[in-house]
């Protein structure tokens, strides 16, 4: 099958660009499209074409399906690369992209609605032979005796999850019996405000796990491979500020079963494109959580150490190109680092967007920025606070902290403030560096400092 001659980008910021680069590589062309809020941003400039699609708040522009389809329609583009949040992971709009006759790029609308409830997505895995958290078998029920027996026999603490949950919202964890029903109840009324979904389920809450996440990659032809893991346990509110690959303190042996069982688990579903099973590992054993269904943010750490340009590849399957790795034709090499540089206040977490007054972003042996700012730019306060990713590869986990190092040393971003600061503590951070450190060791880590300045 021939390669795309245009797609259009339904995203902005970083991904934006990162898309765009692979197309421009790939030889096709590409259609940017924007909110009011990004109409002066570079990225859009660089795109063969650009279509404002909304006023800035998200529900009106990036998140506006007809107003993307008709975009597309306009500027005659064959496929639709949706990015990371926003309509990527919306089963509708891959259904309604294929139905007006484009190309999603990324699986099927039924895989992406299997895998986008959280209740179904477990259910899939565990008949793969995928090791899920303990739990209750589906949807919580009505009954809150039957609820208070489930808790029972999977034993506190638990955790109360929306089946329709993302981003580290709609979740609760439930230390005591007294405690149990108002926390379902809250939950659900939460869940079906945020996600229109109400379906809560409950599993053991794990007190000390590690999030390590396998990367795969497949075509339409139930061909799969597995392109190493990433260890992304630094994390902030339920969410990812850290991420590195491979996982340091893990047996490669047991890396490489989960990773075997991922490959088949996709061929077993018929997954096709690109995507990421995210697993709890705690006490040598790997607990699915849940499988993301697009490219994801912390994407550069694989391509660096397995040596695949995610993005082309996602790119090549979804024009119907048959898979041309095999397994053995991965080797996995180094470590890489990625640190998410966020416009807010380094310590407190608050955003902080405004205009860019210096930006210099480091450089040398190893070093690699995926960003679309610029000295001059505007970070609007409508959308997600990370400005970019900076990224160092070394042969070794030592190399890739020193190579940070540097880089975090070199990066002027002048104007605003961001979590640039955090990124140089952790990077000298004695438990950081020994590896290892679970999911809390961040938060705990911003207490133990709060605490000490207040005294
Ligand atoms: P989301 O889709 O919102 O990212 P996930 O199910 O991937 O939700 O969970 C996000 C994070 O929440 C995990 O990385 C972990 O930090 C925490 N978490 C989720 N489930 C559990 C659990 N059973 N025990 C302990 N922590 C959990």
């Amino acid at each position: 099958m021939a390669m795309f001659e245009k797609i259009l980008i339904a995203n902005r910021g970083e991904i934006a660009l990162r898309i765009l680069r692979a197309c421009r590589e790939l030889g096709i062309r590409t259609v940017a499209v924007h909110s009011v809020a990004d109409a002066e941003a570079k990225y859009v400039k660089l795109a063969d074409e650009s279509v404002c699609i909304g006023p800035p708040p998200s529900a009106l522009s990036y998140l506006n399906i007809p107003a993307i389809i008709s975009a597309a329609e306009v500027t005659d583009a064959e496929a639709i690369h949706p990015g990371y949040g926003f309509l990527s992971e919306n089963a509708d709009f891959a259904e309604r992209t294929e139905k007006s006759g484009f190309v999603f790029i990324g699986p099927r609308p039924e895989t992406i609605r299997l895998m986008g409830d959280k209740v179904s997505a477990k259910n899939a895995m565990k008949a793969t032979g995928v090791p899920c958290v303990p739990g209750s078998e589906g949807a919580l029920p009505e009954d809150p005796k039957e609820i208070t027996k489930i808790a029972r026999a999977i034993g506190y603490p638990v955790i109360i999850k929306a089946a329709g949950g993302g981003g580290g919202r709609g979740m609760r964890v439930v230390h005591t019996e007294a405690a149990l029903i108002n926390a379902v109840t809250m939950t659900r009324s939460e869940a079906g405000a945020a996600f229109g979904n109400s379906v809560v389920y409950m599993e053991k809450y794990l007190e000390d796990p590690r999030h390590i996440e396998i990367q795969v990659l497949a075509d339409s032809f139930k061909n799969a491979v597995w392109l190493g893991e990433r260890d992304c346990s630094i994390q902030r509110r339920h969410q990812k500020v850290i991420e590195e690959a491979p996982a340091p303190l893990i047996n490669r042996r047991l890396i490489t079963r989960i990773g075997e069982r991922c490959a088949e688990a996709c061929k077993k579903i018929g997954y096709r494109g690109v995507g990421t099973f995210e697993f709890l590992y705690e006490k040598g054993e790997f607990y699915f959580i849940e499988m993301n269904t697009r490219v994801q943010v912390e994407h550069p750490v694989t391509e660096l150490t397995a040596g695949v340009d995610i993005v082309q590849a996602q790119i090549r399957v979804a024009a119907g190109e048959k898979l041309w790795l095999r397994q053995r034709d991965i080797e996995l090499r180094g470590h890489a680092i990625e640190c998410r540089i966020n416009a807010e206040d380094p310590f407190k977490g608050t955003p902080s967007p405004g205009k860019i007054t210096n930006w210099h972003p480091p450089g040398g042996p190893g070093i690699r920025v995926d960003s679309h700012v610029y000295t001059g730019y505007t970070v609007p306060p409508h959308y997600d606070s990370m400005i970019g990713k900076l990224i160092a590869y070394g042969d070794t986990r030592e190399q890739a902290i020193r190579r940070m190092r540097i880089a975090l040393s070199e990066m002027m971003v002048d104007g605003i403030k961001t979590n640039i600061p955090l990124h140089q503590d952790l990077m000298l951070d004695e438990r950081f560096m020994k590896g290892g450190t679970n999911i809390h060791y961040l938060e705990e880590k911003l207490a133990a400092r709060e605490e000490s300045n207040r005294k």
